[in-house]
């Protein structure tokens, strides 16, 4: 009696899991597919937020959102936590759309192109880093599917990947991160989209891996969210979003003598 009444009982812990599973699946079946034309004709690589409003659920979390991310310059999203960067920059790449306002890349609102045609010009290496069960220089060769392993290897090791590519991808933040840079470098693709990619490392290989970056960053429209304010000091522009809107807008220098929210944060940073 008691053999088959503890497989049933493991047998109804899986359907549970099963139900929640296939409900899961349901909503991704029920989610609109964004589209779009397979041609970007977009002059430059310029992206313009203009009035971006943008809620995930009722409550708007960007709320009127302007500002220009120019071609060749670093512009850097500064401000506290929950103020709406992350969602900012994701949008950049069209992760979701805009409830209102638009988002242009070289003139181009970006709702108008297929995901897979725009994302071709992003390269985003942001925290939460994707790994696959495969080789890290399998991982690396995400970046650009055709990459030579000469190639693979050069972006490994400007990305400081080298001393653990024989692993398996099991790695710390910190090289995951790496991994990431390096499939960034490996697309080269106009535009970076840069999650604070330094966050998770220490003193040592954040310098390599700054070298690395400016080689990455180099003449590309450049969006980085930064937790630091010391990243931010040679950004060209600081945008700083304060719940959902830009509160000041400029270079660090004028920024600071501003002395509004950003020489804030970076006074707190400094511990004064
Ligand atoms: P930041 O990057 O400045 O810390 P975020 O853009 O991550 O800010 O988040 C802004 C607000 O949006 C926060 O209140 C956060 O809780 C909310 N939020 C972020 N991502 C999601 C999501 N996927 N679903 C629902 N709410 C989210």
């Amino acid at each position: 009696i008691y053999d088959p009444f503890t497989s049933c009982f493991m047998l109804m812990a899986e359907v549970f899991s099963a139900l929640v599973s296939v409900k899961r699946m349901k909503q991704i079946d029920a989610t609109p597919e964004q589209t779009g034309t397979n041609v970007c004709n977009n002059k430059g690589y310029d992206i313009e937020f203009k009035n971006v409003v943008f809620s995930y659920n009722e409550e708007p979390v960007l709320k009127g959102v302007s500002f220009v991310a120019k071609q060749g310059e670093v512009t850097a999203l500064v401000g506290p936590s929950g103020s709406g960067k992350s969602t900012a920059s994701k949008l950049a790449a069209r992760f979701w759309d805009a409830d209102s306002g638009t988002i242009t890349l070289g003139g181009v609102d970006v709702k108008t192109v297929e995901p897979e045609t725009l994302f071709k010009n992003y390269a985003i290496v942001f925290q939460d880093v994707m790994l696959f069960d495969e080789t890290v220089m399998e991982n690396i060769r995400l970046g650009r599917g055709d990459a030579t392993d000469e190639e693979v290897m050069a972006a490994a090791r400007a990305a400081q990947c080298e001393e653990f590519i024989q692993r398996l991808p099991q790695g710390s933040g910190g090289e995951r991160q790496r991994i990431s840079i390096a499939r960034a470098l490996l697309k080269n693709a106009p535009i970076v989209l840069l999650d604070e990619a330094t966050a998770s490392m220490d003193a040592e290989s954040e310098t390599l891996i700054q070298d690395a970056l400016s080689v990455l960053l180099k003449n590309k429209t450049v969006m980085v969210i930064a937790h630091r304010m010391r990243t931010v000091a040679n950004a060209d522009k600081i945008v700083v979003l304060d719940d959902g809107k830009v509160s000041e807008m400029g270079t660090p220098a004028e920024l600071m003598k501003k002395g509004g929210l950003y020489a804030h944060l970076v006074e707190l940073q400094q511990g004064k």
